[in-house]
């Protein structure tokens, strides 16, 4: 370690594939101490575990758990023939807050393709997992390992690090042959005698021990099977990614009875959401500026700003695929966490 605090790390005491049935055992047995208690984690229900690993897979644990999200859209949607046939504004409107919308309707696709194809039961079968729609090598050993409890591979970020560390890996892990080697080593150490525990328990032995950054070598279960020296240099990542800052320009526009103009998003991104109408900014962004608030999405950190659609020289008109809406209707809509803010904030002030 050059930098930063020293962390005093015990001398490997074997290889960690060499070693690996009593690697497996030290960290069933740390999770069956520690094992945090999640509501997916007490259920075998795929159905109630898809929609767990959907929605964490671009959602932290707290968001998804702390502001009721998964509780919430299971009261909507209970069972896999509820969600197949759900609408898009339930579904939006239950996903609202969660971002990354398509993740939505993916989900309700996999609840389409079960009841047509399977008659309403998740299959167990890893090709018949891999078959339906949005689920890939993760999502199927997940609904695996922690439905049927199967044998499986599964590796996301947080197992990515702790074997990227484990075994010193010198090499970009998200590159194609780092992941290759990654999945390897997982496949190797697998635990096929209780898929259950292993997976949950390396998964949360890198969200709570083995963070990013500097991870608690002291306290860690397997530091014994480690064989880095820098853990806080590893994972290698190969790729950078450039943030991009833009400016969004949406209006704020009500009519005589006192209604808000809305847009029904059509894009791509956030289809069937409800917005602010939003204009080129060479249309509206020499109005003054009535509510402001920075977001980011993907690789791009956004300035919405909202501008007064009132104001002396505005001449804007409503467009195709807007609507008045009345303030107390608002709150019905499913509409994205930005504009549900500006919006909140706009009609506090009324
Ligand atoms: S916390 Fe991570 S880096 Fe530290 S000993 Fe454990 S596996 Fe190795």
């Amino acid at each position: 370690m050059t930098d930063g605090p020293r962390v005093l790390k015990p001398r490997c005491e074997s290889d960690a594939l060499v070693g690996k049935k009593d690697f497996r055992e030290r960290l069933a047995r740390w999770f069956r101490r520690h094992a945090r208690d999640y509501p997916w984690r007490r259920t075998h229900d795929p159905y109630q575990v898809l929609v767990s690993e959907v929605m964490l897979q671009q959602t932290q644990i707290a968001t998804v758990l702390g502001k009721g999200y998964y509780t919430r859209f299971l009261e909507s949607f209970p069972d896999v023939g509820s969600l197949a046939a759900a609408d898009d504004a339930a579904l939006l409107k239950a996903w609202e807050g969660l971002g990354y919308y398509r993740r939505a309707r993916m989900l309700r696709d996999t609840a389409r393709a079960v009841i047509e194809r399977h008659d309403g039961s998740f299959p167990a079968d890893l090709d018949a997992l891999l078959a339906l729609p949005g689920v890939g090598r993760y999502t199927a050993g997940a609904l695996r390992a922690f439905a049927f409890g199967l044998p499986a591979v599964l590796v996301d970020g947080n197992v990515s690090r702790v074997l990227a560390r484990l075994l010193d890996f010198p090499d970009p892990v998200d590159g194609a042959a780092g992941q290759k080697q990654i999945w390897q080593w997982a496949r190797e150490l697998a635990d096929d005698n209780q898929p259950r525990v292993h997976h949950a328990a390396l998964m949360e032995l890198g969200q709570t021990i083995c963070r990013p950054g500097l991870p608690d070598c002291l306290t860690c279960p397997v530091a014994a099977f480690c064989r880095t020296r820098e853990p806080a240099a590893l994972p290698v990542k190969g790729r950078k990614v450039a943030i991009t800052a833009v400016d969004e320009h949406a209006l704020w526009l009500r009519d005589a009875a006192g209604r808000v103009l809305m847009q029904h998003e059509s894009g791509k991104r956030r289809t069937g959401l409800w917005k602010l109408p939003v204009r080129d900014a060479g249309e509206i962004s020499h109005l003054p500026v009535v509510a402001e608030h920075v977001y980011a999405i993907t690789r791009y950190r956004v300035r919405l700003r909202v501008h007064d659609g009132r104001a002396p020289g505005a001449w804007v008109q409503p467009e195709a695929g807007e609507a008045w809406v009345d303030p107390d209707g608002v709150a019905g809509l499913a509409m994205a966490a930005p504009f549900r803010r500006v919006l909140e904030g706009l009609l506090a002030d009324l």
